[in-house]
C-alpha cells in the first residue's frame, strides 16, 4: 500500500492514521507487551515490521530525529512519533532506536517478537 503524507497533516493526524492502519493490518501480529501511550507504523518488509514509540517513557531528546528525520518527528508537547515508517532501510531504522538514551523506541517482527531492545 502507497500511502501520501500531506504536509497539512498534523502530528495527531499522522499519529491516528498510523495506529489507525497498524491495528488494521492484521497480517503483522499484535505484540503482547505493547505500553499503553504509543505511535506505531507497519514497515512494508524486512525482518522489522512494527516500530512503536512507547510515549510514556520518551522525554524528547531527539537523537532519534537526528537519526531519521522521515521516520520519527517532535509533536508539540515534545514526544516522539512515527511519521513514514517506510522512509528509511531496516538498518536505519535501528541505528534510529538504538540511539533513544531511554530505549522509548521498540521493534517487533511480523510474529509480535521484540527485535529491540532485548
Ligand atoms: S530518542 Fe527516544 S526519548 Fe528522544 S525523542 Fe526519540 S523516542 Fe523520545
Amino acid at each position: 500500500m502507497t500511502i501520501l503524507y500531506n504536509p497539512m497533516e498534523t502530528a495527531q493526524d499522522i499519529m491516528q492514521k498510523n495506529n489507525a492502519i497498524a491495528e488494521a493490518d492484521t497480517s503483522v501480529a499484535v505484540p503482547s507487551d505493547l505500553p499503553d501511550e504509543i505511535s506505531q507504523g507497519i514497515t512494508s518488509g524486512g525482518e522489522i515490521r512494527r516500530i512503536v514509540v512507547d510515549r510514556s517513557a520518551c522525554i524528547g531528546a531527539r537523537p532519534c530525529v537526528v537519526a531519521a528525520e522521515k521516520l520519527f518527528q517532535i509533536d508539540e508537547e515534545n514526544l516522539a512519533y512515527v511519521v513514514d515508517p517506510n522512509s528509511v532501510d531496516q538498518d536505519t531504522v535501528r541505528v534510529a532506536a538504538e540511539s533513544c538514551p531511554v530505549l522509548a523506541i521498540l521493534l517487533y517482527d511480523k510474529d509480535g517478537n521484540k527485535i529491540f531492545p532485548q
